[in-house]
């Protein structure tokens, strides 16, 4: 048998080491039994040499004797000092090469001397000569230097028939952002055009989050934090950003964090998803224009693009995902975990320059889309049965995600939750997989959060809850078998259930009765205009759901509470409003819709307002 190759992904943030064995690629663990290592390199208090999570949790403490994104500094041949000693860029690196050398020796009880390593697809000459020189001084005979976003997309796209497809790797990791083109036909794959950013990535967003904590923190206790302070406060900066990949609030608990003048501070604070993602809107904007500039480069239109391919672990948060279904009309793969992409397209790379026959990476994903019907706009009507997805087809499994809902009427007691399979935006063509309620709400105006959470593990197991965000109040069922396929028996029951479920639930809008005149005709374009002008400005400014009421913006949530509610009731008593007084009604909208946009709320409740007073006479 040929000797063992090993593909690596030499990572600014993380690197990991991936072989073939039996056909498969596997990603190696390391001592500690994770899969990445963080490429950080320290000598402890002790005076040993340390790399990965130990070097990088001394960071704080010990800067002077720690590295780390030595991967930027590749090829410049600008020495760094460790411990007192000046290290080239390719000798740090060789450490982190040497620990997954060893990591995969160990895994595999056999010596490892030959190595595929990845590096992003703009390194020039240089920087590959001293990636290759890296791997030489760990004792690696660096076979090939493979581009990053192609090993990614092998990991998706190995042995593809001869047919040429065109995929775009979108790759966000702790420090850099790529976004490349990539060909690939039979065995041959092509960067056609790359684009990004070398400084932007989610130490950005740790950065974000941490210098609004510090501005509160130090509002309310003047003066400054010491720098370990500083650090603890980006590290539970990423804590909460990683979790609100998942959940729709993180909770940030940080105590005696010290100042400058050696005050001990408290940090106790709730940030939600979507202040976070309030946050990011520079950020995405920027990847935006980068993934526009490639496919310009390339003379490639969005819709020839045949898939799209997330890398990196910053592309867990959704505002990207989000972002790129806008961009291209679909949902990106994120099948194969995005930090993990890299480094299993260097192992295929390897496996077959080893000969190997290698299967394709196999991961369970979700065929289906879950969510639950709320009160939303389908074609320019408010109804009940808008579908709001919470889990979305391709997630990979197991995979967890939560949304906020809102209730659309004062003291809101109790609400329905229908759970649904499918991806139509009409709740009622899907197919309902279960029915909850939760009752006993607490008196609270329209507005009031409830989180959605859904849980969907590999048996097919569906978790479903919902939750009064300020009380705590919840509510769960389990779904068994929701990922079977359902037989028509099934469907022909969830068909009449469904029926049952909406029937005495039009759409809230009488525009459906018969307008026997041009005149009327004219009416029903505006209210649809009004409504759907309302709920745009909802989607534009918060991407708002309606739901049991709607999905918002903590900060804009009131303005967008305001403006849906104000629509109802216009929908409720457009009928019998006088021509003048809709056409009014109609302009208060628009002006809402301006303020809400630009953040005038003074325009915006004296809109408001108007509009209140006009429904008031039309209601009475
Ligand atoms: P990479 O360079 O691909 O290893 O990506 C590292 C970056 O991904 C870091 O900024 C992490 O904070 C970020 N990251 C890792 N996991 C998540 C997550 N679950 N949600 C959001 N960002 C994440």
């Amino acid at each position: 048998m040929s000797d063992i190759i090993i593909g690596i992904d030499l990572g600014t943030t993380n690197s990991e080491v991936a072989v073939c064995i039996d056909g498969k690629i596997e990603i190696i663990p390391m001592a500690d039994g994770s899969l990445m290592l963080p490429s950080v390199v320290g000598i402890s208090p002790e005076g040993n040499l340390i790399v990965g999570h130990e070097a990088r949790n001394q960071l704080a403490l010990y800067p002077d004797n720690t590295v780390r994104s030595i991967k930027r500094k590749m090829g410049s041949g600008d020495s760094v000092n460790l411990g007192g000693h000046d290290y080239l860029p390719q000798e740090i690196s060789a450490m982190i090469l040497t620990t997954l050398k060893n990591a995969a020796e160990k895994y595999l009880g056999k010596p490892v001397t030959k190595a595929v390593i990845t590096v992003p697809a703009q390194f020039n000459d240089a920087q590959r000569n001293a990636t290759r020189e890296a791997g030489r001084i760990a004792g690696l005979d660096v076979l090939r230097i493979l581009n990053e976003p192609t090993a990614a997309c092998l990991a998706y796209e190995n042995n593809t028939p001869d047919k040429k497809k065109i995929l775009l790797a979108f790759d966000l990791g702790g420090g850099t952002f790529d976004v490349s083109l990539v060909s690939i036909e039979g065995d041959v794959t092509e960067v056609i055009a790359s684009s990004g950013d070398n400084h932007l990535g989610g130490d950005d967003f740790d950065q974000a989050i941490a210098e609004r904590l510090q501005a509160e923190l130090l509002e309310k206790d003047h003066g400054a934090l010491d720098r370990i302070a500083e650090y603890r406060l980006i590290k539970a900066a990423e804590q909460a950003k990683m979790q609100l990949s998942e959940f729709a609030y993180a909770q940030i608990i940080e105590n005696n964090l010290v100042g400058k003048n050696g005050d001990s501070m408290s940090l106790e604070r709730e940030l939600s998803r979507h202040e976070f993602d309030e946050l990011l809107d520079p950020f995405v904007a920027k990847t935006v224009l980068a993934v526009r500039r490639c496919l310009s480069d390339a003379g490639v239109k969005a819709d020839a693009v045949d898939d799209i391919i997330l890398v990196g672990g910053s592309t867990r948060s959704s505002v990207f995902q989000d972002m790129i279904e806008r961009e291209f009309g679909r949902r990106p793969h994120a099948d194969i975990q995005p930090d993990l992409a890299v480094a299993y397209g260097a192992g295929m790379m390897a496996a077959r320059l080893m000969g190997e026959q290698q299967h394709r990476i196999l991961v369970d994903i979700t065929p289906y889309t879950f969510g639950i019907s709320c009160v939303g706009e389908l074609n320019g009507q408010l109804c009940h049965y808008r579908f709001a997805s919470i889990i979305k087809a391709g997630a990979a499994l197991p995979v967890a995600r939560e949304e906020v809902f809102f209730t659309i009427q004062d003291n809101q007691k109790s609400i329905d939750v229908n759970v649904f399979q499918g991806e139509n935006p009409d709740a009622r063509k899907n197919t309902l997989i279960g029915t909850f309620s939760i009752e006993d709400l607490s008196e609270q105006p329209a507005g009031n959060k409830i989180v959605m959470s859904m849980k969907l593990d590999l048996d097919g197991l569906l978790r479903c809850s919902a939750s009064e965000k300020i009380t705590g109040k919840r509510k769960d069922i389990v779904i068994t078998n929701a990922l079977a396929k359902l037989t028509d028996d099934e469907l022909a029951k969830s068909r009449e259930r469904v029926a049952k479920l909406f029937a005495d639930q039009p759409p809230w809008n009488p525009l459906n009765s018969d307008l026997d005149d041009a005149e009327d005709a004219e009416d029903e374009d505006a209210i649809a205009g009004i409504l759907a002008d309302a709920m745009d400005a909802n989607q534009d400014k918060a991407d708002t759901k309606s739901a049991h009421g709607r999905k918002t913006a903590d900060d804009a949530s009131d303005m967008i509470n305001t403006i849906t509610q104000l629509a109802f009731r216009l929908q409720k008593v457009s009928q019998k409003m006088p021509r003048e007084d809709l056409a009014e009604a109609n302009e208060l909208v628009q002006q809402m819709k301006a303020a809400l946009n630009t953040g005038d709320t003074k325009a915006f409740h004296a809109a408001c307002q108007e509009l209140d007073d006009l429904l008031f006479y039309a209601e009475s």
